[in-house]
């Protein structure tokens, strides 16, 4: 069952969305400087060949079982489930893919894609590190050059990350431009991506960008929705009541979320970053206070000023610290599908330390947003519903910076 989700990935098409210039409504499309416009081209021409293509999906699959790690458990959180009092939690354990998070899904997909246009370099972008760990793996893996950018900020947040990274043969680049995080990040990446195009693949971490990364993103992680469909099934014989992710630019979220969208009876809940509180430069919840607008290739609801400046932004987890949102994600919170809510740091730090001893499991910061909602709902829920987490990622990666935030505390 679980077994052939891959493969129904890419080749079960059931929405029609995005249409063919990339548009989820008003949201999406292409928006980059014309000499990316054939490399976007040629890359969904071969993303639409791949999807259809066998021997792709026979490999993909494969890297995904033998590499990564599918699929993941969908675990009953027992002593969680007794400490809310309410729905019965299950979580789906992202956290336990090679690399430590949802984004291996695409970072295998992507570099197989690369593979196939012949390109023998790769370069990337990355906030938390998560990505970049991806995909250096997955070029170590297969032989490939590969550079990865990431604000300095973020280096010094994510060390541990940039390590990784270095020992899988990648090169990282610190970025010092404007508030030193994912955004400048990016623009880096695009301005690589313009100069060496011929031969160099940009692998793209979230489901955002131009068209056709935000779906091209979001099939590679449509497994996560389909195994635990199939998995909830099995265990439970029915749909769950409630799904809740985080969500950055969206990718955990609406891989998890796509296979259920036509379940209406599913409520799904996608929980951005309310930072320090929901004031102009502390937070990251683009559905508070954020407007329409084009950043980095996408027309979607963006944190910026009367002026169109981009406002600053700030999570205590990188991972969610942007200022865009996904385009499907806007889609579908105009349609009423998919609600948002945010959790804030302090209730993240709380939740990080409560969630580690009673499941026995380090949840990443960015997980952790989902975790303080959905105990929020869990105990508002009736035991005989059934409430779903994406466990997105592992929080090895942040023990030190949850450390020294305790520490601060601590000699308050
Ligand atoms: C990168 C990351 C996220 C945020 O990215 P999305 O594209 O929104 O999924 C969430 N959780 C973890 C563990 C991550 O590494």
């Amino acid at each position: 069952m679980a077994d052939t989700a891959a493969l129904e990935t890419l080749t079960q098409d059931r929405f029609s969305l995005p249409d063919e210039g990339g548009h989820f409504g008003r949201y999406g499309g292409v928006f980059v400087p014309e000499t990316l416009m054939t490399a976007l081209k040629e890359l969904g021409e071969v993303y639409e060949e791949a999807r259809q293509d066998e021997a792709y999906l026979g490999e993909l699959k494969g890297h995904l079982k033998e590499f990564a790690g599918r699929p993941t458990e969908l675990y009953f959180a027992e002593r969680l489930t007794e400490y809310c009092g309410g729905a019965r939690i299950y979580l789906k354990r992202e956290d336990l893919l090679h690399t430590g998070a949802h984004k291996i899904n695409n970072a295998i997909g992507q570099v197989l894609l690369a593979k196939r246009m012949g390109k023998e370099r790769v370069i990337a972008e990355t906030g938390a590190g998560q990505h970049g760990v991806a995909t250096a793996a997955v070029c170590a893996k297969f032989g490939l050059k590969c550079r990865v950018y990431m604000g300095a900020v973020d280096m010094e947040r994510q060390a541990l990350n940039v390590f990784r990274m270095r020992l899988m043969g990648a090169e990282c680049i610190g970025v010092e431009a404007g508030q030193k995080t994912l955004k400048e990040a990016i623009n880096e990446a695009m301005r690589d991506w313009v100069t060496n195009v011929r031969s160099t693949h940009y692998i793209l971490g979230s489901a955002l960008g131009s068209h056709p990364y935000p779906m091209m993103v979001r099939d590679f992680h449509r497994v996560i929705g389909q195994e635990t469909k199939a998995q909830l099934l099995e265990r439970e014989g029915r749909l769950p009541d409630e799904m809740v992710a985080c969500v950055g630019g969206g990718s955990n979220a609406i891989g998890f979320f796509f296979d259920f969208l036509d379940d209406e009876s599913v409520r799904l809940v996608g929980v951005e970053a309310g930072g320090r509180g929901i004031k102009r430069g502390d937070h990251a919840a683009r559905f508070e206070g954020g407007k329409l607008g084009v950043l980095q290739g996408c027309k979607t609801y963006i944190l910026q000023d009367t002026d169109g400046q981009i406002e600053l932004t700030h999570s205590v987890s990188a991972g969610l610290d942007y200022a865009a949102i996904g385009p499907e994600h806007a889609y579908y919170r105009d349609r009423g599908r998919i609600e948002f809510a945010y959790a804030q740091d302090e209730e993240v730090m709380e939740v990080f330390q409560l969630f580690s001893r009673l499941e026995g499991i380090l949840p990443a910061l960015e997980s952790t947003h989902a975790l303080v909602h959905a105990i929020k709902r869990a105990k508002e829920m009736s035991s005989n519903e059934i409430l779903v987490i994406n466990l997105s990622g592992r929080g090895d990666k942040d023990v030190a910076q949850v450390q020294q935030l305790l520490d601060l505390e601590s000699s308050k």
